[in-house]
């Protein structure tokens, strides 16, 4: 059998974008946010979250700050609905100028580039082409894209920004499979 996912940007997707801040308030979900994890999550699918970090790059927090940042978020996700079970937050704490000289490095798993992903592929041996990526930026859908996943966007948070730069060579014809309004649609792309 084979192994489906949908794999979620986590800020403007699951929570309200807010920035970056090394001060999380509690958190606060896209309306149906926790609803849906859990309706994909019982009909087989996996549940990622891939989200880029800088905060740690910044020195804003540190790993394990941000590990039990991740521990926080998942409970309230459970408290929200109690099958809303994420299987693992991938994050990548790098940036290519970061103050913190560790994670000062061109790496591959910042989105627009697809390690994120690709490690989970490895580690759960997934069916990538029959999973999905779900994203506010086209860093999320360019991300997918080169994962080969289906993409979707959502128009929401911070779509309107350019895709994150990089040194990779992107195809200019990268567009998302899928393009929604409110986060709601994607429970009829997906079911
Ligand atoms: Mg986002
Ligand atoms: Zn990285």
């Amino acid at each position: 059998m084979t192994r489906r996912a949908v794999f979620f940007d986590k800020d403007g997707v699951i929570n309200i974008d807010k920035g970056i801040s090394g001060n999380f308030e509690p958190l606060d979900f896209i309306v149906g946010a926790c609803d849906l994890i859990a309706l994909f999550k019982k009909i087989g699918f996996m549940i990622f979250v891939v989200t880029n970090q800088p905060v740690v790059a910044r020195g804003l927090m540190n790993e394990d700050e941000l590990k039990s940042y991740f521990e926080k978020f998942s409970e309230c996700i459970l408290k929200n609905n109690s099958e809303a079970i994420i299987d693992k937050i991938y994050y990548c704490p790098h940036h290519p100028d970061a103050n913190v000289e560790e994670y000062r490095i061109a790496c591959e798993c910042r989105k627009p580039k697809s390690g994120m992903i690709m490690r989970a592929v490895e580690e759960f041996k997934l069916d990538i082409k029959s999973s999905f990526m779900i994203g506010d930026r086209m860093s999320d859908v360019i991300a997918g894209c080169i994962a080969g996943c289906k993409t979707v966007h959502l128009l929401s948070g911070r779509h309107l920004e350019k895709a994150i730069v990089t040194d990779l060579k992107l195809d200019a014809e990268i567009a998302p499979d899928y393009i929604i309004n409110e986060l709601s649609e994607l429970r009829s792309i997906i079911v």
